[in-house]
């Protein structure tokens, strides 16, 4: 049986979603014995406790300490050394976001053993962990087994359901204390600045989306300047966000934004299912340079040629 340790991440004071989907996997999992949340902070709120508890953990060890209240790789990581070395799980996992994705691979060097990133399943055969990741543009799945006593693993984002209405109970809280000396503090968190302009792809009449055929983070810029010119907004396919030409927000689909704009400009996208299947758009216009790609099956207007050459004609035209 597996024991389980979950990196309980907290955003804009709520319980990060895709911890919560972590958690809702694992109580899936039948090979799974015990589900333990390290939840760190200045304060420790009691609805978080309630809500890990909801989705399945049954114990959360809190660490509250000043030194933890925004997330520092340094002192994170020894809480979390120190957290694994007294709850000894078996399998060490969080939430593919930003902050997990650092702590973990960390953790893992720690331990002189690799980690798996970025998946999707977990699956327990005869005594092994087997770690499922998408790889070559989900067109295929590598599953991995890793050596050591303590597996780490980081989930991909979106890749776990979240249950609207879980079923779990109250879990049993401990608290402990770790303490930090300068050298654990010497990266200082300055200040959290919120991105001047909003995302409102909910809202957008009109959306002009890049995907992989693009082809780079600065050619997105023709995909801009039409968004701006139409006084729309820009959206974007897995495949820019995942190599980061483009931020999280602005991607549409399963585990993106859903949207139902009038216009929807699909450029350089394929029309993978993940993809259309957030998209409500009365009017849907697709640029491909593949005659077959399926996305002009849901195109209400198609045009077979390079978006670099086409966007550009558009954005002259509208412009006078
Ligand atoms: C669990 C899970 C959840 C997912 N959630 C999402 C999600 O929410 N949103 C999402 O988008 N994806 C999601 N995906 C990924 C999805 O399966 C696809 O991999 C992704 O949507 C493909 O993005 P793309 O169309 O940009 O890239 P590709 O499929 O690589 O398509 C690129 C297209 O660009 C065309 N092209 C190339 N050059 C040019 C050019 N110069 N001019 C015009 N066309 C050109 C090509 O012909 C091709 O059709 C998810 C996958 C999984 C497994």
């Amino acid at each position: 049986m597996v024991k389980t340790l979950v990196f309980g991440q907290v955003r804009e004071d709520i319980i990060e979603e895709n911890t919560l989907g972590v958690l809702n996997k694992l109580t899936e999992i039948s090979g799974i014995s015990e589900v333990i949340v390290a939840l760190f902070g200045h304060q420790i709120k009691d609805e978080w406790i309630s809500e890990l508890g909801k989705h399945g953990a049954s114990r959360v060890v809190s660490v509250k300490a000043p030194e933890l209240e925004v997330y520092l790789s340094r002192p994170y990581v020894k809480a979390m050394l120190e957290v694994i070395e007294k709850t000894e799980p078996k399998l060490v996992i969080a939430a593919g976001t930003v902050y997990g994705e650092d702590l973990i691979p960390r953790l893992a060097v720690h331990h002189g053993v690799s980690c798996a990133q970025r998946i999707n399943d977990i699956t327990i055969v005869g005594d092994e962990l087997h770690f499922h990741t998408p790889v070559r543009d989900d067109q295929a799945m590598k599953v991995t087994r890793i050596e050591g006593a303590i597996k780490f693993a980081t989930s991909r984002s979106g890749a776990f359901f979240v249950n609207e209405n879980p079923t779990g109970g109250s879990p049993n809280v401990e608290s402990f204390d770790v303490s930090f000396s300068e050298e654990d503090m010497l990266v200082k968190h300055i200040e959290i600045k919120k991105a001047e302009r909003t995302v409102n792809l909910k809202d957008a009449k009109v959306i002009v989306a890049g995907g992989r055929g693009v082809g780079g983070k600065e050619q997105f810029q023709i995909i801009r300047e039409l968004a701006e010119i139409l006084g729309g907004e820009i959206g974007a396919t897995r495949a820019c966000t995942d190599v980061h030409w483009i931020e999280e927000t602005y991607e549409i689909g399963q585990t993106g934004q859903s949207v139902s704009p009038d216009i929807y400009i699909a450029a350089g996208i394929s029309g993978a299912p993940q993809h259309v299947s957030g998209i409500k758009a009365k009017t849907l216009i697709a640029i491909n340079t593949d005659e077959g790609a399926a996305i002009f099956n849901f195109a209400d207007y198609g045009i077979v040629g390079d978006l670099h050459v086409i966007l550009p004609i558009l954005k002259q035209k509208l412009q006078g």
